[in-house]
């Protein structure tokens, strides 16, 4: 791949929940290592629009290319585009009648093919990264809610992937345990993954984001380096949206 090859490149992307379109003319082209925040008010596509990234959600008009693979009907560019992306769900969806330990093998044991004892071994790695290895023979109902977020980030790591999304990774937690999802996400960030992050943290997005995207009714209204968008927003709709929020 050549360097300056975006890694996802969204051109002209539409898509409808049947009448209603959700997602308008979507361009986004986004660099390997780059650091993105996507904000927008509740209803705005930005769920919808990095869910597309993994086919978790189809398009049905534009392209997208997700490293070097377009996204098309075929299981196959499907499957190997999976494989290059991690995501990371409001509700952590944490499998919970298997352990911690079990949460982050089984994919790479069955998806990876990786041996019991590799995919153990790096498990150990990653929840060491997250800082909950001594949690690892617990059950993820037996956890906070903070420590289940970080499970749920180190299962996706696992998986080696060149792209990891968050959708509101801390929509769900309790005041007190945001942050220490937030710094993991900070070392990640540090690590030059590819990152897509819908947050309302702000704080997080001026310390991290190379880009802040904003979405409003399926279109991307407005993007800017974080100092850029926070202090001289723009649109109306940015700036209403940061007046709320801020
Ligand atoms: P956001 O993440 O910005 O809150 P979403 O991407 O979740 O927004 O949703 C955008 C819009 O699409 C919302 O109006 C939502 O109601 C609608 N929507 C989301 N999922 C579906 C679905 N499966 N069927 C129909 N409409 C949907
Ligand atoms: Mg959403």
């Amino acid at each position: 791949m050549k360097i300056d090859q975006p890694i996802i490149e969204f051109s002209g992307v539409h898509k409808w929940y049947g009448d209603f379109e959700v997602l308008h003319n979507i361009n986004l082209s986004v660099r390997p290592g780059e650091r993105i925040v996507v904000c927008g008010p509740s209803g705005s596509g930005k769920s919808t629009m990095i869910r597309c990234i993994n086919r978790l959600e189809e398009h049905q008009q534009g392209r997208l290319i997700v490293d070097g693979t377009e996204l098309k009907d075929d299981v196959r560019s499907i499957e190997r585009v999976r494989k290059d992306v991690g995501m990371v769900f409001q509700q952590f969806n944490l499998f919970p009648h298997l352990t911690v330990l079990e949460n982050l093998t089984l994919a790479p044991m069955w998806v990876g093919k990786v041996s019991k004892r590799e995919a153990e071994e790096r498990a150990m790695q990653q929840l060491k990264r997250v800082r909950i290895a001594e949690q690892a023979g617990k059950y993820p109902l037996q956890l906070s809610g903070g420590q289940q977020q970080r499970v749920a980030i180190a299962r996706a790591l696992c998986l080696s992937p060149k792209i990891m999304l968050f959708d509101e990774p801390t929509s769900a937690l309790d005041p007190e345990m945001i942050q220490e999802v937030l710094d993991v996400m900070v070392e990640l960030a540090e690590m030059k993954i590819t990152m897509l992050c819908v947050t309302h943290e702000m704080a997080f997005a001026k310390a991290v984001a190379d880009r802040v995207i904003f979405m409003d009714r399926g279109q991307i209204v407005e993007q800017a380096a974080p100092r850029e968008f926070f202090e001289n927003p723009k649109n109306e709709r940015t700036k209403d949206f940061l007046s709320k929020i801020i």
